[in-house]
């Protein structure tokens, strides 16, 4: 059976040769590959509706590195809409009522949410692990989610031209997961992509590389995020409970010349941008302390073939610089299960309602690069010609003026609050139609009996 299952198959690891021996072949209808944002959300909205839905990560838990912890009101929203905004915020986090703007100094906010008409009105940063924990956490009071950590997919299983499920490696045997769809939602270094054969994405170049480090955060330091700038870079700090995690802009490509120029010339660069961290800069000593993010952006022209959708990062890399990865990937999420969980209890899938969701999502995504790249062309530009006195970096009077009519804030401030034709989950998705759980199924076979079936190879 290993081998047959093989043969038609389209590879990404192991050659045909040396094809390895499949332990599981378990049957689901939608099998999602990744539990990033987009991943468990989807995943979550599916099983709200009683569809089999099994959720391989490739990792064994949900705490990595930094990777964003903006919960954008546009997501609360949505969450809310299923009663779990709410409970979400009983966890620890910071309320962001306002972003000022990176590159420019001056105690006013550029941007403030408080006077959007939402319920909540404010950016909630919490870590990510948390968020995910919990959205897993309520994922697994369905009977047909299904979850498997430490499952990297490393092949599609395509059928006459259709992707009918992955083969995934954990750390003992090879498995097959068959679907009626599969989506890819595994991130900005999607395996999937590869392996689709899908045509090439489209890239954004923006002109910037991201150095990541942590500093001391002192209770007098203010909260939330905050914006530094000096000659040639901008700095954006993350309030992340007794921790700053800072991004120190650099020009593309020049990581090489900072870590030739040595860490004492960064940290003085540092102190020089932003003097309240002075006293703290001397604990960068080891460049392991320090990470290089290559800022990208991309999209894929097509986000779908027949059997496969791509949604989130793995669509559409979005930069951290607009800080709108997360809101966008859920969005992509919410739209996904509008469009798809129809057919997809139906059973019946076309290439169409495939199509329906790039067509739902592509535009906002389209629109918000191009806003970003600009933004951070002239980001560049100001930059690499800013002055050095504090005071001229300051954002000019008539501007801010101009930014407390509230016609003219609302603008920026839905446009991060709620991304550009932002989602709502329909009200046929909005109720949950399969009972909940006593306990969570957490078991790797508890959601067998709801609709996975799986079978020993
Ligand atoms: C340093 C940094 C800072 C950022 N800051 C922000 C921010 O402040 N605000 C913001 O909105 N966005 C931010 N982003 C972007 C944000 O992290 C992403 O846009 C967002 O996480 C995308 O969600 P996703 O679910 O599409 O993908 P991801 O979050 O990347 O999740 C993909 C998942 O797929 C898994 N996976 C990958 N390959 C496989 C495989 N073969 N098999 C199984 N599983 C696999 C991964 O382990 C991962 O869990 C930042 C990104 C970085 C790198």
């Amino acid at each position: 059976m290993a081998s047959d299952a093989h043969a038609d198959s389209q590879h990404g690891g192991p050659p045909a040769m040396t094809a390895p021996r499949i332990r599981s072949i378990e049957e689901t209808r939608c099998c999602v590959v990744g539990g990033g944002p987009a991943g468990a959300v989807l995943s979550l909205l599916l099983a709200r509706q009683g569809i089999p839905v099994m959720l391989l990560e490739a990792h064994e838990d949900f705490d990595r590195d930094f990777r964003g912890d903006t919960i954008h009101p546009a997501i609360l929203d949505i969450l809310d809409e299923i009663g779990l905004a709410v409970p979400l915020l009983e966890l620890p986090y910071t309320k962001l009522r306002a972003v000022s703007a990176p590159g420019l100094s001056g105690s006013t906010p550029l941007i403030t949410f408080s006077h959007l008409r939402t319920r909540f009105p404010f950016i909630a940063l919490m870590p990510q692990v948390r968020f995910l924990e919990y959205i897993i956490g309520e994922a697994q009071r369905y009977p047909s989610f299904h979850l498997v950590m430490g499952a990297g997919v490393q092949e599609l299983i395509v059928d006459s031209g259709v992707v009918r499920g992955v083969r995934y490696r954990s750390k003992d045997a090879w498995h097959e997961v068959r679907a009626l769809l599969t989506v890819a939602a595994d991130g900005r270094y999607s395996r999937m992509r590869k392996l689709s054969g899908l045509p090439q994405p489209i890239k954004a170049s923006p002109p910037l590389d991201l150095v990541w480090f942590r500093l001391r955060r002192n209770p007098d330091d203010g909260e939330g995020l905050m914006g530094r700038a000096g000659p040639g870079h901008f700095m954006v700090l993350l309030d992340r409970g007794d921790q700053w995690q800072v991004g120190y802009s650099i020009a593309k490509g020049s990581y090489p010349e900072v870590h030739a120029a040595g860490l004492g010339a960064l940290r003085a660069s540092i102190a020089a941008i932003a003097p309240d961290l002075a006293d703290r800069v001397g604990a960068l000593q080891d460049w392991k302390q320090l990470a290089l993010l290559s800022v990208e952006a991309d999209r894929l022209p097509r986000w779908y073939r027949p059997g496969l959708l791509f949604i989130g990062d793995a669509a559409h890399v979005m930069s951290p610089v607009g800080g709108n990865g997360i809101n966008y990937a859920i969005q992509d999420a919410a739209a996904a299960a509008n469009i798809l969980s129809g057919p997809l209890r139906a059973g019946a899938l076309t290439l169409g309602n495939l199509a329906a969701v790039q067509r739902r999502r592509e535009w906002p995504v389209r629109m918000t690069q191009a806003v970003v790249t600009m933004m951070q062309n002239l980001q560049g530009f100001a930059l690499s010609h800013a002055p050095t006195s504090p005071a001229v970096r300051s954002v000019p009077t008539p501007v801010r003026l101009l930014l407390r009519l509230p016609i003219l804030s609302d603008v920026p401030a839905r446009w991060v609050a709620f991304g550009l034709w932002p989602v709502h989950l329909r009200p046929e998705i909005r109720v949950a139609r399969t009972p909940l759980l006593d306990a969570p199924n957490t078991g790797p076979r508890a959601s067998s009996q709801a609709g996975h079936t799986a079978a020993q190879a």
